[in-house]
């Protein structure tokens, strides 16, 4: 597997305290979902937990990729990861990996490291394009259930989060969006809409291969050994379009 080269960020860790208790990734856990179990663990307050992880005390407000990085991953230690790894298999980011060039890739590492960079929206031209640059938090509802009576606690799934997915395929039903940015380090369970049932099977359908489709795009670096390299916009399309019905897990 390809790493991309990025700039020395080791400049921003100094005199940075460190956590107490580095927590493990939960299954399927997203870097937001992590850093929300994170703060209920440590009992710290939400603006100083966000200046250790990301160096900027209101890095709650950013649900998909916040900045400051290469803070975090000094703050874990290099135990979750490097920014790249959690980039690509925590975070939204995974689902348009696949189609950046290794410059554009370079760029998002050094963006999402540095604490006053271009935002990885901007860097990945989200803004102008159909698919917007907005990824709020989705859960569903009776995966949530789930979670509680397994483990009395259910942590942001990285699944439910990539672009195009309003669907459970698990449960068969439409995800819970949050609609209102607030700055807190939120939980599953709270302050969220309903996206609505689908009216008709076509509309099942489509929620179930947009479901899949972008689930398959996050799990195509994993699944690859040897990374998509300079072509895999074309093998990712077609990857895509022949696997496209059947579901693949972010695990
Ligand atoms: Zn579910």
């Amino acid at each position: 597997m390809s790493v991309c080269k990025s700039k020395d960020f080791s400049y921003i860790n100094k005199n940075i305290p460190r956590l107490q208790h580095i927590p493990t990734w939960w299954e399927g856990e997203s870097l937001y979902g992590l850093c929300s179990r994170l703060h209920m663990l440590s009992g710290g307050r939400t603006r100083s937990d966000g200046y250790i992880l990301f160096g900027r005390e209101h890095s709650c407000r950013i649900v998909d990729v916040p900045s400051g990085m290469a803070r975090f991953v000094h703050a874990t230690e290099g135990l979750l990861g490097s920014t790249e790894v959690i980039l690509k298999s925590r975070t939204v980011v995974a689902a348009y990996w696949p189609f950046a060039s290794e410059a554009t890739r370079r760029q998002l590492i050094d963006a999402a490291n540095d604490v006053i960079a271009t935002p990885i929206p901007i860097v990945l031209g989200l803004p102008a394009s159909k698919f917007g640059s907005y990824h709020p938090l989705r859960y569903c509802a009776a995966c949530h259930q789930d979670g509680l009576s397994r483990r009395g606690y259910f942590t942001w799934q990285l699944s439910q989060q990539l672009p195009g997915v309003w669907w459970c395929p698990q449960h068969k039903q439409t995800l819970e969006q949050v609609q209102k940015v607030r700055s807190v380090w939120r939980q599953p369970g709270s302050e969220s809409l309903a996206l609505g049932s689908p009216k008709s099977d076509a509309e099942v359908h489509a929620l179930s291969l947009m479901q899949a489709l972008s689930s398959t795009l996050a799990s195509l670096e994993r699944a690859s050994p040897i990374g998509l390299g300079p072509d895999g916009h074309s093998k990712c399309s077609t990857y895509g379009q022949s696997n496209c019905s059947t579901p693949v897990p972010v695990n």
